[in-house]
């Protein structure tokens, strides 16, 4: 054995994800413009600002516009409030506070979020990212997404609480960018080439109202939805599944192969891709590949 790669349900080789802040009330436009296209998305809820005011959406309406659309509920804070720029104290109850809320307001468990305002790229107050890592991680929150970065390299994230998009949505070259992603070829070409790619759009639903660019998406969304080697997921949907992956058991020569956990996966590995149900044991052919 000489290289394996993750690929996605399907034996897919990339992804392609979503991330709109804030819960504001232009998300009941958004989000079936995703259905429409068949894409999912995640949708970051500050749970005090919940029907607070006409600018965001009250719970019945994220109940129907994104839950019951099949795209994810994240925690964005209870007030919005950016972990740099408190102290851990009040981090703590910041992120408690949104969790047990919105869990509360739409059932099920609730464990990914996105930094609001300046996030982690700032620090004040005592603030250090390896601390707020450590209570985040003890707050069950499993992933992060960050700012303060580009990410034209379609990498999956190798720190989870500090998980790079690849672009804002008006990003100057979003639609090349685009083209690019849907245009690599992951099974030819140098062994690099192989590894799994996700694109990863962040933004707000407002930005598309303001800017009065709505055509913008449906032009980003013509070039990345329908794919034939594209798995359509939430961020948890993506994080569950390569932790699932993570989790495989190899023999020495890696031709008995292991899955302990409740999710189908599947890999390539030296040129072939197989897959492995949940709790199953299979043994592949060992190859000498340069693949
Ligand atoms: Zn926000």
């Amino acid at each position: 054995m000489k290289y394996r790669y993750l690929r996605f349900p399907g034996g897919l080789p990339k992804a392609v994800t979503f991330s709109y802040d804030d819960g504001c009330r232009w998300d009941k436009d958004l989000a079936p413009i995703f259905n429409q296209y068949g894409v999912k998305g995640t949708f970051n809820i500050n749970s005090s600002c919940v029907g607070a005011s006409d600018w965001y959406l009250n719970k019945e309406e994220i109940k129907e516009y994104i839950v019951d659309g099949g795209h994810e509920i994240a925690v964005h804070g209870d007030k919005h409030i950016a972990p740099g720029v408190v102290r851990p104290i009040d981090g703590i109850k910041e992120y408690l506070n949104c969790r047990l809320k919105l869990e509360e307001m739409f059932g099920g468990i609730i464990r990914g979020m996105a930094y609001p305002n300046s996030g982690i790229k700032r620090m004040e107050n005592g603030a250090n990212y390896e601390n707020i890592r450590e209570y985040m991680k003890n707050l069950d929150i499993v992933y992060g997404r960050s700012l303060g970065g580009e990410n034209d390299a379609f990498e999956l994230p190798t720190d989870w609480l500090n998980w790079v998009p690849t672009m804002h949505h008006d990003h100057a070259y979003s639609l090349q960018w685009a083209q690019k992603f849907v245009e690599l070829k992951c099974e030819e070409g140098y062994h690099t080439n192989r590894q799994p790619r996700l694109f990863y759009v962040w933004g707000h639903s407002y930005e598309f109202n303001q800017r009065n660019n709505w055509e913008h998406m449906h032009d980003l969304l013509k070039i990345l939805a329908n794919r034939e080697d594209t798995w359509y997921a939430t961020n948890i949907e993506i994080y569950e599944y390569v932790e699932a992956y993570n989790h495989l058991v190899f023999s020495a020569d890696s031709t008995v192969i292991h899955n302990p956990t409740a999710t189908k996966i599947w890999f390539m590995q030296d040129g072939g891709i197989y897959s492995i149900n949940p709790g199953e044991t299979i043994k592949i052919d060992a190859k000498e590949s340069t693949t």
